[in-house]
């Protein structure tokens, strides 16, 4: 029926998100989700709110959690916004701070959201090719623009920028919000979070569907100047008073409070990635330098797409991105040791 359909629905090409198979007993490498859970903390918290207050309105600033992300990350409240997920955060960033009359900036090979939230905003961009080792060189992006984002690390390659790029970017496009989406930031690069005091022009965005392993939950947070943060309220408010449910919000400051499950949960993955890094190119995979928890590899001699395919025949599943430069590639989320081990083995299986 889509004779009732909007212009603008016409126009939009959706994002498609990694398959989450109904099938029990895959073993998922496709979406980094963290394979070691959530903090038992955090899961306590949950189930001591399920009760008669749900019949409740939530906070609708979540001021619990702003509080707990400005103290763990030493800015302060005001300078904390919270939404549904990064990808919400993100969505009001492009409508509060990327929307200008100049094309905003990010890496031809990025998150592919980006361009999807330009399509349903109207936002111009341009695309800024990395370059031949798949790195950001921000010498780049010297030219007019409306704005910048880029994961840091990026993905899906991995490659991390370090601060004295961003705060080179910073200062040469005061005029500019930088947006630096620190979705994989835990797993082994330096957070631009203390840069903020410096750069009212700086906004980091984060999520703990990574590294606090609540990809379920859907809670995001971006950090920057307290005018940044109060652009992205105008918009919340203008859209969802309550992004953040109940559950959500408790869940999310008890996962924020427990330092200890984080720490020993992402030094698990970083040690992982190691093995899993040795062991692919002990089979002749060439991989990318990764601070994220995910490694993006390419077989000189076999087909990327021919290789996802093997592995989901023998029930493993990795992400194969049918696009210009990266066809040849996977990328593979950092598992459990079982599951780096059984990839290792089906791969080695497979290449014989
Ligand atoms: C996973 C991811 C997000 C989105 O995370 P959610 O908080 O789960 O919405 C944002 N940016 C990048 C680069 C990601 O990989």
């Amino acid at each position: 029926m889509s004779r009732f359909w909007s212009t603008l629905v016409h126009e939009l090409t959706p994002y498609v998100p990694g398959e989450q198979p109904k099938l029990a007993n895959l073993i998922k490498l496709n979406t980094n989700e963290n394979p070691y859970g959530p903090s038992p903390k955090a899961l306590e918290a949950m189930r001591a709110e399920i009760g008669d207050n749900l019949r409740l309105y939530p906070d609708p600033n979540a001021d619990r959690l702003k509080t707990a992300l400005a103290k763990i990350n030493g800015v302060s409240a005001n300078q904390v916004f919270v939404g549904n997920g990064s990808d919400e955060v993100l969505a009001h960033v492009f409508l509060a701070l990327l929307k200008h009359d100049r094309p905003i900036l990010f890496p031809d090979i990025t998150y592919s959201f980006y361009p999807v939230y330009c399509g349903l905003y109207g936002v111009a961009h341009q695309t800024v090719p990395l370059t031949d080792t798949f790195e950001i060189d921000v010498a780049d992006y010297a030219r007019p623009n409306g704005g910048i984002i880029f994961p840091n690390p990026n993905a899906p390659t991995g490659r991390p920028l370090p601060l004295d790029a961003i705060e080179h970017l910073l200062i040469a496009h005061p005029d500019s919000v930088v947006v630096v989406d620190e979705a994989y930031v835990d797993f082994g690069c330096a957070s631009a979070v203390t840069l903020i005091d410096r750069h009212p022009n700086l906004l980091v965005v984060q999520t703990l569907s990574k590294s606090r392993s609540l990809a379920g939950l859907r809670v995001g947070f971006a950090l920057g100047h307290a005018s940044l943060i109060e652009a992205l309220e105008r918009v919340k408010n203008s859209f969802n008073s309550y992004p953040l449910d109940r559950l959500a919000i408790v869940g999310a400051v008890a996962a924020i409070e427990d330092q200890a499950w984080f720490e020993q949960t992402r030094q698990a993955v970083i040690k992982s990635r190691g093995w899993l890094i040795g062991e692919m190119e002990r089979l002749g995979f060439q991989v990318l330098p990764s601070a994220a928890n995910f490694i993006f590899v390419r077989h000189p001699d076999r087909n990327a797409g021919e290789l996802a395919q093997a592995l989901r025949t023998r029930g493993i599943i990795v992400r194969h991105f049918r696009q210009p430069r990266i066809e040849q590639f996977l990328r593979i989320t950092v598992g459990a040791d079982a599951q780096c081990q059984s990839l290792a083995a089906a791969l080695q299986e497979i290449l014989a």
